[in-house]
């Protein structure tokens, strides 16, 4: 079995429970002593450092918001002073106004070491060679991939996103084993693969390390099978950190949470009442070792669930399920709560592979006031004249898994917008959608 730090990775959970306790205290600490925002909230409260003696104490603390981070843009909540700060990213802005982070050395280097286990738990070692086509820039995957891979010594290619052609060029010139990128490029990848006349044996790839979006089972069965590889599910975000917050390992099943440097909770978004580990609601972070701007109670608005039980990899390090998808991604539909990834399991199971292509686009609109929701896939070629019954099939289906009738257009091969990064899976066109979001945003993450 390989760790890139066993030690910590397999520690006693009670052991890391304390180191917990010992970081969140000197975090509270210093956010106090230096982050007005932090000091104005924990006031107002009532609560002061010195209240902190046991890790349950955290559920005292003051929660921070997306919106505190754009109250106090672009930073406004350093714990330290501008001069310590070596390097700013920010948020894609996936579901709004993009929030900015600053690191310190420090904060880098612990970036590239969570990073670089993060490799290691999905097969990586210091001989790979490793594609990174996140996109470099203000995103954090590019850049956290690649310092993480330099940091494990492998061969690095830092191609960022886009240019397709050259990127299957590179992937059969370098034979790296390993690529970085989002699970819609992949994808993508695959499809041009086909498309250009590469065969798989051109490629020698055997992993890739994907996130940044929402995925589920179905649509990592589809990469696997389409390029040849095993695909890990990677988890981060840049207001914590970026990627590599949260790394699946062999089993891939749940990805391990690196606890000595995230204090991960689950709560009911509504109540905000921290919930058992198990139960499915709203990922909270806290930072236990930055020291730039480190955040606490963090609401991701990414809705999972935690699962503590034994892994057979033997990390300590409690796992987080794939996610559900975000909050803010939850279609409410004539009442009804819809998540992208529950018609993606649809469309993507193994009774419709033979039939339709996995791309595809939820449209919502409101007609004479009712919710109306369109579900857009595509058709495999040879499939084009039987489109009725697929259709058919498929609305079936969906309702069964969401209690939505649905209409389902299906299109030619090739009609849906493809992904360079970030996949956009829902256009909401109801003037006042119900979900705050409308249309299409333009965001980077390739
Ligand atoms: P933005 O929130 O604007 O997209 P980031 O680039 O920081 O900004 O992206 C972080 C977000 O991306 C996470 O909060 C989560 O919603 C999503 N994300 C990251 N990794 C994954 C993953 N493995 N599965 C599902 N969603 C993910
Ligand atoms: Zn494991």
């Amino acid at each position: 079995m390989n760790y890139y730090n066993q030690e910590v990775e397999t520690m006693h959970h009670d052991k890391l429970k304390l180191l917990q306790l010992d970081r969140i205290r000197l975090v509270v600490k210093k956010v106090y002593d230096n982050v007005e925002p932090y000091r104005e909230k924990m006031r107002a409260i009532g609560i002061r450092p010195a209240d902190i003696n046991d890790l349950s104490d955290i559920e005292h603390l003051p929660f921070t918001e997306k919106q505190d981070l754009r109250d106090n843009y672009p930073l406004g909540m350093l714990s330290v002073p501008n001069s310590e700060i070596v390097r700013v990213h920010t948020s894609s802005g996936t579901t709004g106004q993009r929030s900015a982070v600053g690191y310190t050395q420090a904060d880098l280097d612990a970036w590239a070491d969570v990073m670089a286990r993060s490799l290691v738990a999905g097969g990586c070692t210091k001989d790979s060679i490793v594609h990174n086509a996140y996109g470099y820039g203000l995103f954090t995957g590019g850049l956290g991939a690649n310092n993480g891979s330099e940091r494990l010594g492998a061969m690095t290619l830092p191609v960022s996103g886009g240019n397709t052609s050259q990127q299957l060029q590179l992937l059969k010139d370098f034979k790296a084993d390993t690529i970085c990128c989002t699970p819609s490029y992949a994808l993508y990848l695959a499809d041009e693969m086909k498309k250009q006349g590469y065969d798989i044996k051109d490629l020698a790839l055997k992993r890739g390390i994907m996130g940044a979006e929402p995925w589920t089972e179905e649509m990592r069965q589809e990469i696997e099978k389409r390029l040849g590889l095993k695909a890990y599910n990677i988890f981060g975000l840049s207001e914590i950190m970026g990627p590599g917050v949260a790394m699946e390992c062999s089993q891939q099943n749940g990805m391990h949470i690196w606890e000595d440097h995230f204090l991960p909770e689950i709560i009911d978004p509504k109540t905000k009442k921290v919930l058992p580990n198990g139960s499915q609601g709203e990922l909270v972070l806290s930072n236990l070792t930055k020291t730039g701007m480190p955040l606490l109670r963090y609401r991701t608005r990414d809705i999972t669930s935690l699962d503590d039980t034994a892994c057979p990899c033997r990390r300590t390090h409690i796992k987080m399920n794939p996610l559900v998808g975000r909050s803010d991604d939850m279609l409410i539909i004539s009442g009804a709560n819809v998540y992208p990834s529950q018609i993606e399991s649809v469309l993507l199971s193994s009774e419709l592979a033979d039939y339709i292509e996995p791309h595809y686009l939820i449209v919502v609109d409101r007609e004479n006031n009712r919710d109306r929701m369109e579900v857009k896939v595509e058709v495999k070629e040879e499939m084009v004249g039987a489109s009725e019954a697929i259709a058919n099939r498929i609305r079936h289906n969906v309702t069964s898994a969401t209690g939505i009738s649905a209409k389902i257009t299906l299109t030619p091969p090739n009609t849906i917008q493809r992904s360079q990064g970030k996949a956009v899976r829902v256009m909401d066109n109801r003037k006042n959608g119900a979900n705050g979001i409308n249309g299409v945003h333009e965001k980077e993450g390739g």
